[in-house]
């Protein structure tokens, strides 16, 4: 596992690159520029699926949370594993054939209509029309990928999903991060109430603990984020007892202090 600058980002970057979580540390604002839409064939059925692709993105108006998961609005990040709209099965994206691409500025007619009577000479406009008239049609009614739910992602690991650690990891922390996102946008008050973790939520979080790598600092910090999550405080202390490095420094010390006050909810890191 190593560093790497990504549009002036820094993330933890796994040797499957399809596998880039957002568990990314602001270093700049570069811009945010979409690539094409490819257009995927499910590898079970062959059913049409869209997926979007991003030349460079930024994490302006990103949050960050204490479980690792970013929310960022100029940095889509799109899944790497899908369950087909056609039939149901799940599979990595990175294995889905491509079978061609919509240029971005061709996204949808609405999209594109929108974009014509804003900024567009009317000779431009008609052959951008015509360009997208050229588009199959069955490219263009492909649904866009969608991430999995909590249960979808144990259901895929049921299923024999991940080959390796690296890919077991990944869809156990997206579990973990699906089954805290009702957290993040609730009432700080209701939290409690809100977090019943389900038998194979809690099987998850004790499989993570055995995943995820203490030498490594952004999995160490993960590992005491899920001990904190699981009520026990003493061992997620002593996990950050540690010379994180600087990036690291902030989170380390706030889930610490929730640690210390016994607080076992996901925290944004502000
Ligand atoms: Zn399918």
């Amino acid at each position: 596992m190593g560093k790497a600058a990504l549009g002036g980002l820094v993330l933890q970057k796994p040797r499957d690159k399809a596998l880039a979580m957002s568990t990314l540390y602001e270093t700049g604002r570069p811009s945010m520029i979409p690539g094409p839409d490819q257009i995927i064939e499910c590898p079970h059925c062959k059913t049409l699926a869209r997926v979007r692709t991003l030349i460079s993105g930024n994490t302006f108006g990103a949050q960050w949370w204490t479980d690792g998961k970013m929310i960022a609005p100029m940095l889509p990040v799109s899944p790497a594993i899908t369950r087909c709209r056609g039939c149901g099965r799940y599979f990595w994206i990175s294995q889905a054939k491509v079978v061609g691409e919509i240029p971005p500025w061709l996204v949808s007619p609405d999209a594109l209509n929108e974009r014509l009577a804003e900024l567009m000479p009317s000779d431009q406009a008609a052959r951008l029309k015509r360009e997208w008239e050229k588009f199959p049609p069955e490219w263009k009614a492909a649904e866009r990928v969608r991430e999995l739910t909590e249960m979808e992602y144990l259901e895929a690991i049921q299923n024999g999903m991940a080959h390796n650690r690296e890919q077991e990891r990944y869809l156990r922390i997206c579990a973990w991060w699906a089954g805290n996102d009702p957290l993040r946008f609730s009432n700080p008050e209701r939290a409690p109430t809100i977090l019943q973790r389900s038998p194979e939520a809690l099987r998850n979080l004790e499989r993570l603990l055995e995943l995820l790598d203490e030498t490594n600092p952004v999995e160490r910090l993960q590992k005491a984020e899920v001990l904190r999550e699981l009520g026990r405080f003493d061992e997620a202390l002593q996990l950050l007892e540690f010379d994180f490095p600087d990036e690291y420094k902030k989170v380390a010390d706030l889930i610490r202090e929730l640690a210390r006050r016994k607080n076992p909810l996901v925290q944004e890191v502000l």
